[in-house]
This record gives C-alpha cells, structure tokens and sequence, in this order.
C-alpha cells in the first residue's frame, strides 16, 4: 500500500483545530475538500473560502464549531441546500453533510440523499477538486484521493471523476467550469472529456445566464483569456453564448484580396490587453470591440475590404449582448459602449498627430482616455516587427502630446469657461437657443485651438459671437 501523504502544513490557520474540535464533540468525520485543497498543493493563493464535508448534519457542524469560537460568530443556515455558513476573521467557511447526488434530464439541481465521504467525492465535478484533507485529531492532515487528483495536478489534467458523458449531462455548468478551470490554471482537458463537452453543448441551455457570465467573467480575468475562448469556440459552446464572436472567425479572399481573421485577431487583443489591466470591463471591451465587423464588411474592387462604421454598429451591439446574457444595464455597458464606439480614433490620429486631434480625442475619451488608449495599443498585433514598433511608437507620439495639451488646455474634464449664467447677464436675454449655440461655438473654438480655455478668452469669444447672433451687450447698449 502505497503511504498515506498528509498536508498539515495546510491546517495552520486555527480555524481548523476548532473544526476537528466540534467533529470529536459531535462524533462525527469532518474534512476540507475541493479548491481549497486543490490551491494549497498549487500554491496557488488559497481562497478565502472553505468548503468543509461532514459525514453526518454539516448544519450542526456549523453550529458546534460557532459556539467554540470567541464571539460565537452567526450561522446562516440555508436550509434547502443543507448546508451552513459561517465567517471567522477573514475566511469564509462552508459546512455541508455528505451526500448522494443524482439528477434529472430537465435540471442541473440534483436529488439528494445522505451519504458517505465517497459519495461526496463521486458527485465533485472534476478529480483536482475530490481531494479531501482529514480533520478529525487522529488523522488531521491526511489526504483522501480516491481518483488520483494528486497525479492529475501534476500532470496538469482537468478530469471527471466518472464518465464525462453524465458528469456532463447531469450539470452543464461543468463544461464552462472545466474550460474556466483550464484556463486559469493552464490545465488541459483530457481527451474524453473534451469529447463529452462536445456532444453536451446544447445542454447548456438550461444554465441559468448569471452563471454562465461568472464563469465567462473568471476566464476574461485569467492570464490567457484566450486558451478558454479557443475551448469554448471548439466545443461549439461559444456558438450559444457569444455567437456574435464565432460570426467573426474566417478570412474571405475575393479577386486576391483577403483580411485578416478577426476572431483570432480579438483573442490576440485580450491576451494582449490582460497583460496591462485587470479591470474586467477594459477586458471585456477588447472581446467585443470589433463585433461590428461581421455586419458591416463589404468588398470593393477599389478599396478592398472595409467594414465602414463597425464601432457604431458594434457598440449598439454590445447593448443587445449584455441584455441577452442578463449582464449589467449601467454604467459599465456604457463603458464598454464607448471604448467599442472609441476604438479606432487614437489609431486614425495616430498617423498625422495634430494638437486639435488630440484635444478632441481627450475631450471625447474624458475620464477614460487611458483606458482607450490601453485598448488600442493591445490591438496592435501585427506580426511585422517594423511595424510593431513604428504603430508603438505613434501612440507614444499620441500620448506624450496628450500630456502637453492637457497640461495647457485641461479639456479632460471640460468645464465650459463661461456659463449659460454669464452669457444671460451679458446680453440680457432669457433661456433661448441662443446660449446652447454660443456655448457650443466657444467649446468648438477651443478644442480648434482658437482661443484657449481660459475665462477671459472665452468671454470675449462669446461677446463676439453673441454680436454675430444680433445679441446686445449691455455695455454696448449705454454706450449708443
Ligand atoms: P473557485 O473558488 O476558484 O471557483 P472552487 O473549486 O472552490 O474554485 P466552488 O465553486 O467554490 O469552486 O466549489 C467548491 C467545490 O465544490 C469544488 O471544488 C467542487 O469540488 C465542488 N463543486 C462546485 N461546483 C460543482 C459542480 N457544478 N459540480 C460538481 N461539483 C462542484
């Protein structure tokens, strides 16, 4: 027999000794399982929160465990899941009794009966996260690994602990773990499985779409998004989640003249991106930042392929997406809406950088124009070195002009220097249209670099407009 392995050194934090505690109280075994376990022997950083298997009631685990911690934290209790919640400092512990699962054709939520550790580990999704350490006195530290999960972190292998095909069928919602598991891990999917995932794509249509977006959130915010899109475009599951990627895979050629794939393009934009930001709705924005072009893509004999207007089409796009997949209506899809509809302009400027080009570029971007020029340079990706460098180096030239027009124009917060108010008093007029047309003269004269943004020029800019208009000052009007 082969020797038990034990990982104490995993069980310092004192959490653990309480809950050995309340088992031997209660006369029951007690085990960590799962990510935890799976973290630690990756040293990876371990979560804050861990999942605990009681073979007996994991709610009077719960309880038995608050009342030997200081301060006999609160118990929430989720009775229809038969499991119980407790916070200690910082962690988050779960307790649950170990059960039997088995489930019907029309759901992922299974029936469930009291069983052993074994059949606790036999319903886990995949073997990596079957292990179990033992936590009552005797045996504390000891592994349980009765599907190799051990020789699968190793081997760096996602798994199931019995037949893909069920484990599958049984909950969808472990084919889009598996590919979030592969990706945030650089694991890669046996064989068998992938297969499995294949032929049980469709029924990922009876997950709900907040969780298949978690997921989808856990891969855009890995290393590599990439490795996780190619799984799901393989499987054929993106085909149902984000189709509107998939109508971007493949390169056309008419009369000699091709362009280039713009699904790979885009993956190469987020794996790009992921190296310079963690903020999830940038890396959103790099994933869907040329969906337009599917639509919008045309031959001409004389320009070759265009795809006029695709960021307008595309942000309009990016509404209908997040409203299908019941994402977020707010401030974040208005983000993602404008680094879409924003996407090509640092790249247009870039070529000639002209002071009014950048001012305008700042003023539209405000408050996100480091984050669009963060996107636009992830989507340089061509392979020609030359170029690489002479595209890098544009944005340079974009960004160190940005500075300087900044720092003499602030137009990256725009206030308007004169307002509505002032050009009233001035003219000794009331609400009208006239105040919108001369507000809007001085901003244009401004970013135009006409006159600065500056009070005093401001003011005798709109003396001179309002004039135009057939305004009267009241200093003109004594003055007669
Ligand atoms: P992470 O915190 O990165 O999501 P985790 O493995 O802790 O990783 P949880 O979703 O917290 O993930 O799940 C805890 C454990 O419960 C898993 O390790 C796994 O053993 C089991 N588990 C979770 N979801 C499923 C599922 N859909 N099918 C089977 N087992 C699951």
């Amino acid at each position: 027999m082969s020797e038990i392995k034990n990982y104490k050194e995993a069980l310092q934090h004192p959490i653990f000794d309480t809950i050995a505690k309340a088992s031997a109280n209660l006369e029951l075994d007690s085990y960590v399982i799962g990510g935890f376990v799976r973290d630690h022997i990756l040293q990876r950083k371990t979560a804050k929160d861990i999942d605990i298997v009681a073979v007996g009631s994991g709610i009077a685990l719960a309880k038995e465990v608050s009342k030997l911690l200081p301060g006999n934290p609160k118990v929430q209790v989720f009775k229809t899941y038969g499991t119980a919640m407790l916070k200690a400092d910082d962690i988050e512990v779960e307790f649950v009794g170990a059960r039997k699962e088995s489930y019907s054709e029309d759901s992922r939520n299974p029936i469930v009966e009291n069983g052993s550790l074994e059949d606790d580990q036999n319903r886990r999704d995949f073997t990596i996260n079957t292990l179990a350490l033992h936590l009552s006195p005797e045996n504390f530290g000891e592994i349980l690994d009765p599907f190799n999960g051990l020789e699968d972190l190793k081997s760096k292998i996602i798994r199931t602990p019995l037949d893909p095909d069920i484990t599958y069928s049984d909950d969808p919602l472990r084919m889009m773990r598996a590919i979030r598991f592969a990706t945030q891990l650089d694991f890669k999917i046996e064989p068998t499985s992938l297969k499995a995932i294949t032929k049980n794509k469709d029924r990922i249509k009876i997950i709900t779409k907040e969780r298949i977006v978690d997921e989808l959130h856990k891969i855009i915010l890995s290393n590599k998004p990439s490795t996780g899109f190619i799984l799901l475009e393989q499987t054929g599951l993106l085909d149902y989640i984000l189709p509107e990627l998939i109508a971007l895979k493949g390169i056309d050629e008419v009369e000699g003249q091709r362009h280039k794939d713009n699904f790979y393009h885009t993956l190469e934009v987020v794996d790009n991106i992921a190296e310079n930001t963690d903020n999830l709705w940038l890396r959103w924005a790099a994933l869907l930042h040329d969906i337009g072009k599917a639509p919008t893509k045309k031959f001409s004999r004389k320009v070759g392929w265009t795809f006029h207007g695709h960021e307008f089409v595309g942000s309009k796009m990016v509404f209908k997406l997040f409203k299908r997949l019941k994402m977020p209506l707010n401030e974040k899809m208005k983000f993602v809406q404008k680094m879409v509809l924003m996407s090509s302009r640092p790249i247009v400027i870039a070529t000639e950088v002209t002071d009014s080009a950048v001012r305008r570029l700042v003023f539209d971007a405000g408050e996100y124009i480091e984050e669009l020029m963060t996107l636009c340079e992830a989507d340089i990706t061509t392979k020609n070195p030359k170029r690489f460098k002479k595209y890098h180096n544009n944005f340079k030239i974009v960004r160190q002009k940005m500075i300087e027009v900044e720092e003499r124009d602030h137009v990256r917060n725009f206030q308007p220097p004169v307002t509505g108010e002032e050009i009233m008093k001035t003219f000794n007029i009331k609400p009208s249209r006239e105040i919108g047309i001369i507000k809007e003269a001085i901003k244009e004269a401004i970013l135009e670099g006409e006159i600065p943004n500056e009070h005093e020029a401001a003011y005798e800019y709109m003396v001179k407009k309002g004039e135009e208009l057939g305004l009267i000052t009241e200093s003109n009007e004594n003055s007669k």
